[in-house]
């Protein structure tokens, strides 16, 4: 199938499951994950209709970003943040969809403050309390969304999750029904700013359909629009 094909494809999914929740799928974004793929095929994604690439690793996005690879397309962080690697991300992307503790909601901050600028972010929860995984715990996440509200230089957007690699479809609903409320007791929470939270980035290749029903705003899909990904060395 061609790149055009999958995306219409994936819309067509994401209308579908949209619908039988009685949701607007207009107000549902697909994101490109575009983690290993190439400039080129990052530009035939956005030609060919894609808005928002997501981009997990530094040094990628870099390179990316170099190479105006994304002209045409917002651009999200959605891999794990080293508060060291804070400089290359702040500034550059539209939305980092994965902060998830105290000290790089501080150090996203303190760089956004120097380049004078005010920061989207999601905030990164681990739904299924995994080790392996990024993310703040579920019992941590409203202490740092107060956080989140009263720094100057940062606008809290709304949450992220990744929940457990689904051993059968329809595994991962409940986790995903989980994030949506909390994403509704965050909105209640930071009464002031309950405008500005709005997204709500769950699903991927695997499960995106259930993300919809439960109420994502954003799926994130690589595999389902490039395909199989190379296998590739953890990040050091
Ligand atoms: C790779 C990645 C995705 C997309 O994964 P697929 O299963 O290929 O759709 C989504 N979100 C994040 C954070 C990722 O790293």
């Amino acid at each position: 199938m061609l790149l055009e094909e999958r995306i219409a494809q994936a819309r067509a999914n994401i209308a579908r499951a949209a619908a039988e929740a009685g949701r607007d799928p207009g107000e549902i974004t697909l994101a490109a994950a575009t983690k290993v793929q190439t400039s080129e095929t990052i530009r035939a994604a956005i030609a060919a209709g894609i808005t928002v690439c997501g981009e997990n690793r530094v040094q990628e996005l870099t390179a990316h970003l170099e190479d105006y690879a994304y002209d045409g397309a917002r651009v999200h962080f959605i891999g794990h943040l080293q508060t060291n690697k804070v400089r290359f991300v702040v500034g550059r992307v539209d939305l980092i969809e994965s902060v998830d503790s105290p000290r790089l909601l501080e150090a996203v901050q303190r760089q956004a403050e120097k380049l004078n600028l005010v920061q989207d972010i999601l905030l990164e929860v681990n739904i299924g309390r995994e080790e392996s995984k990024g993310g703040c715990l579920p019992e941590d996440l409203p202490a740092l969304a107060r956080q989140a509200a009263a720094l100057s230089h940062v606008r809290l957007r709304g949450l992220m999750a990744i929940p457990p690699a689904a051993a059968a479809p329809g595994d991962n609903r409940r986790f995903f029904a989980a994030t949506r409320q909390l994403f509704v007791d965050i909105r209640s929470q930071i009464g002031d700013n309950d405008t500005d939270i709005d997204c709500l980035s769950m699903g991927m290749s695997d499960d995106y359909e259930d993300a919809v029903r439960e109420g994502a705003t954003l799926v994130r899909l690589g595999t389902a629009l490039f395909g199989p990904r190379p296998p590739r060395a953890p990040e050091g």
